[in-house]
């Protein structure tokens, strides 16, 4: 048996969890750990009442990308600006016990957080922007382009930044900042599943309203500083989740955000926040150039991402959804295939055909999680585990970038897009437990 053979899926996962705990525990190290001097304290000089999980052991604060992040990270009262965009946590409801019949985007985000005082006012000094109030499903990509200009405009004089958004897209908002927010300081995403108000944007609240505690938990959060070099997270009812990873499961349930087969990033639990892993992408901590993408915004302006679509597989599925988009000049298009991603024979027909036209595929599934692998070469690619609307995201992104050069946006999609740890010593010229460099 070869070496490569004894990774089995099982292992890779073993090893990576492993790894991601370390880097986590890391993270949290610095982050937490720091003491008011600058030298990296013990874990029990948490600032501010932070307490880390009893699994964090300061010694792996061994590792270079956090000692030299550590350098770069304030100490003292954090400075957390939480950008509002709307959704359910800022909607009003017809009562008090009206959980479905409201209407999103109405009360200002600055009236959101000065709900939360003075509470709020002693984990961070918050500042607000109020970037919009409409459904999250409203955004057009162009304002995403701006969002993720803003968020990054905001880090430049803050330690953190939390964006509050509609669940329903919520999962785009944070896979979008993700792939394209230059700092690697905390963005956290959160909403509601249930409106904050009744009658009048400043009306009693709705029974049960889980809005105000999840903006008090992700500014906590964002504050913290744990999260550095994650990306965005997204969090609600307490736990908080890969931007990559996470889904909607649910239209109604409170716990509708899940991470199906890796699960959650980890907790808020009062003041307590636990990591109990961390993306991949925490081993380039220390090198901005690796650990941001290539995905620059400040660099094009919104026309330049080409419209990309998705088309979803079933029985019998007919062609002309893909013939048609091909048609509309739409140069990307990811199908959710049935199983490891499987066509219609229509549609694998059209997708031929549009194809020689020039439009890129990236193959993902509609089971909600499992793997699409698939050739390396072609116009076809392999989305692997990538959710069908976050694979969209990063081919659109990839196309406006890659300026038709295709196996560049392949790479970009088997690197950035799916992030794994190099398990096999040196290999490919990087050692153990180091994330494999995205070309
Ligand atoms: N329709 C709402 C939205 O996505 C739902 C929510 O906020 O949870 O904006």
């Amino acid at each position: 048996m070869t070496r490569l053979e004894h990774l089995t899926p099982r292992r890779i996962v073993a090893v990576l969890v492993v790894l991601a705990l370390c880097a986590a525990t890391a993270a949290a190290s610095w982050a937490l750990g720091r003491s008011t001097s600058g030298s990296v304290g013990p874990v029990g000089s948490a600032p501010a009442g932070r307490v880390l999980s009893p699994a964090l052991t300061p010694d792996l604060t061994t590792n270079v990308a956090y000692q030299q992040a550590l350098v770069a990270a304030p100490s003292g009262k954090p400075k957390v600006t939480v950008i509002g965009t709307g959704g359910t946590i800022a909607g009003v409801a017809t009562n008090r016990g009206s959980f479905t019949n409201y209407r999103a985007g109405q009360i200002p985000i600055a009236d959101l957080v000065d709900d939360l005082r003075p509470e709020i006012d002693a984990v961070a000094d918050v500042e607000t922007i109020q970037f919009g109030n409409k459904g999250s499903g409203g955004y057009t990509i162009a304002e995403f382009h701006a969002l993720t200009l803003a968020v990054d405009n905001a880090l430049k004089t803050s330690d953190g930044v939390v964006v509050t958004s509609g669940t329903d897209t919520m999962e785009e908002f944070a896979y979008w900042l993700d792939l394209t927010v230059r700092s690697p300081k905390p963005v956290v995403m959160t909403g509601a599943m249930r409106p904050t108000a009744a009658g009048t944007v400043d009306g009693p609240g709705v029974i049960g309203a889980d809005g105000p505690a999840n903006l008090y938990n992700a500014i906590t959060l964002a504050g913290s500083r744990v999260t550095t070099c994650f990306g965005t997270v997204l969090m609600l009812g307490d736990e908080f989740h890969a931007a990559r990873d996470v889904t909607k499961t649910s239209s109604y349930r409170m716990d509708t955000f899940q991470t199906r087969e890796l699960g959650v990033l980890g907790w808020v639990d009062g003041s307590n926040i636990k990591v109990g892993r961390a993306p991949a992408r925490v081993a380039t901590c220390d090198n901005p150039q690796r650990w941001a993408t290539p995905f620059d915004l400040s660099k094009i302006a919104p026309t330049a991402i080409p419209r990309t679509e998705i088309v979803y597989g079933y029985q019998q599925a007919g062609g002309e959804a893909i013939t048609g988009f091909a048609d509309a000049g739409v140069k990307g298009i990811v199908t959710a295939g049935t199983g490891a991603g499987g066509l219609s024979g229509a549609q694998g027909t059209a997708r031929t055909a549009a194809v020689a036209k020039g439009v890129v595929f990236v193959s993902t599934t509609r089971t909600g999680s499992g793997s699409v692998y698939g050739g390396a070469t072609g116009s076809v690619i392999a989305g692997d585990d990538l959710l069908p609307q976050k694979a969209r995201l990063l081919l659109m992104l990839s196309l406006a970038y890659a300026q038709g050069d295709v196996d560049q946006v392949r790479t970009w999609v088997t690197t950035i897009g799916n992030p794994e740890w190099d398990t096999l010593a040196g290999s490919a010229g990087t050692p153990p437990g180091q994330l494999k460099p995205a070309a």
